[in-house]
């Protein structure tokens, strides 16, 4: 029997190389999270453990990734983008921030960003395996905010279903000062009257400003429409200048309903519907339909030191964020653009933060968060997988002994103080927790700097991880076979 690479022996040297070139592969694998979630040091971290990666050190630094493990790496590049349209993410200006003395985060995602990476290989099985010793596989990094996801339903709702459902956040909106300033702007204003832009901006950046103040200042996480939080770059513009109108009754829907095209009325249903067609309808379809895989990234430590209230308002951020990797047949997402992510992955950010010993009641907290909605709705042909991982490793385990016990502590230098300190976080609660729980509970998340990088070895990444090789396995490992 002949074999495929003697045949391939026989072909011309321009046929060899498009048989070769077609074996390249391309992947598009997207990385969100709400606001903090972690996003930016996680892609700083990832690319820097693979820039740093090729067969002497890969089986060190990423063990469990199996094209590092076998030795059949060749190495990582960084490679020209694709879409010339997107704006690239800024990794030399993000590690250089971390690698800075004293050393800070790089500044968190804003707006969408792009990076790519070429990984060489040698393919272990398969028909790749007998036409090439190399083959690479191009992967595109997309990141962008989780809140852009949170403008999911309002495809299906009127401007005035989507008031409705602002309303219901009315007891969240109060405890922002800047509650009080919103509702008196829109009383102001008759809306049947003719509209006019001035007012409309005006209006616009109060919203803004409570939506903003309850995310900043009160530490709540839903907020919608989610580009007028962060709006790239739209930053200003008249799509973006609508509000809900809180403060109408269905009686009154009826009579505005009648009033002149111009009026304040019809020119926020208006602004509704274009914001819908322009800006949320677009970005499923020219981005969200053509990731292949999807990394969501969960910072469950921040809302349980802030509260019940903003604990309970992640759990509902996260659920409607979930909504769109719930691709049933009869979903509206798969209907209108037929998304074709075939595997989910939840990571729970910066375990660094707490001793080993709570970092699996971290995974069974996000799980538990993660199946809570998988009960409404299933992932279908999805491969969902949940994790615990630090991209951008910044603490240290110790041990200190306690009233004659040998207790588990964390060391680092606080973000706060720049100072060094030693501590016990506290226990993560392994499930969601009850209402009681909040009245004894004693967090104390403290952030950390990141560590001061020590002179930089050959090959070696810049940064310490936990479980990016994991990460790697379940996102891109059978890419690599
Ligand atoms: P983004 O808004 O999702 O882009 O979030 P960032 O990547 O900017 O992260 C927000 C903050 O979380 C950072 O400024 C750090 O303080 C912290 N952080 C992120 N990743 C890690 C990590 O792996 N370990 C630690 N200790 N802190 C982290």
């Amino acid at each position: 029997m002949v074999s495929i690479k003697g045949s391939l022996k026989k072909l011309g040297r321009n046929t060899q190389a498009v048989a070769l070139r077609t074996t390249d592969k391309h992947l598009r694998l997207a990385v969100t999270g709400l606001a903090g979630a972690g996003k930016t040091a996680f892609i700083s971290g990832l690319v820097n453990q693979l820039l740093h990666c090729d067969n002497c050190e890969g089986n060190r630094q990423l063990p469990l990734w199996e094209v590092a493990r076998e030795n059949r790496l060749y190495g990582v590049k960084r490679d020209l983008q694709p879409d010339l349209t997107i704006p690239s993410f800024n990794y030399d200006s993000a590690v250089r921030t971390i690698k800075s003395q004293p050393p800070s985060w790089p500044k968190s995602t804003r707006n969408i960003s792009e990076l790519r990476l070429a990984i060489r290989y040698r393919p272990a099985k398969g028909l790749l395996s007998k036409l090439t010793d190399s083959a690479t596989l191009y992967l595109d990094i997309v990141d962008y905010p989780g809140e852009w996801l949170l403008d999911l339903p309002m495809l299906k709702q009127s401007f005035q279903q989507w008031s409705a459902a602002q309303i219901a956040r009315t007891s969240i909106f109060k405890h922002s000062q800047y509650y009080a300033a919103f509702i008196d702007a829109l009383s102001s204003i008759d809306l049947a009257s003719t509209a006019n832009e001035a007012t409309l901006q005006q209006i616009t950046d109060r919203y803004q400003q409570l939506l903003q103040d309850s995310v900043d200042k009160h530490g709540f996480y839903y907020a919608q429409p989610g580009r007028l939080l962060l709006p790239g770059e739209l930053e200003g513009s008249p799509v973006l200048a609508f509000f809900p109108l809180i403060h109408v009754s269905d009686e009154q829907y009826i009579a505005l309903d009648k009033s002149a095209s111009t009026s304040f009325y019809h020119t926020l249903k208006q602004r509704y519907f274009e914001y819908v067609a322009q800006v949320v309808k677009p970005f499923y379809h020219d981005y969200f339909a053509k990731f292949d895989r999807q990394l969501v990234l969960v910072d469950c430590f921040t809302p349980l030191n802030r509260g019940n209230e903003q604990f309970d308002d992640m759990q509902t951020a996260l659920q409607a964020v979930m909504e769109s990797f719930q691709f049933g047949q009869s979903s509206l997402l798969k209907r209108l653009f037929s998304p074709k992510i075939d595997k989910l992955l939840f990571a729970a950010s910066k375990v660094d933060h707490v001793t080993r010993n709570q970092q699996g009641n971290v995974l069974s907290l996000l799980t538990q968060l993660v199946h809570q909605s998988q009960q409404h709705a299933k992932f279908e042909g999805c491969e969902v997988e949940t994790m615990a991982i630090s991209a951008i490793k910044s603490t240290t385990h110790g041990m200190v002994k306690q009233n004659g016990r040998d207790i588990e502590v964390v060391k680092g230098l606080e973000l706060a103080s720049s100072q060094p300190i030693t501590l016990f976080p506290g226990e993560v609660p392994k499930s969601l927790p009850s209402a009681g729980f909040w009245l004894q509970q004693g967090f104390d998340f403290v952030s950390f700097s990141p560590r001061t990088v020590a002179s930089q070895q050959p090959h070696h990444a810049d940064f310490e991880h936990i479980r990016l090789d994991h990460v790697l396995q379940f996102l891109i490992g059978d890419k690599l076979k």
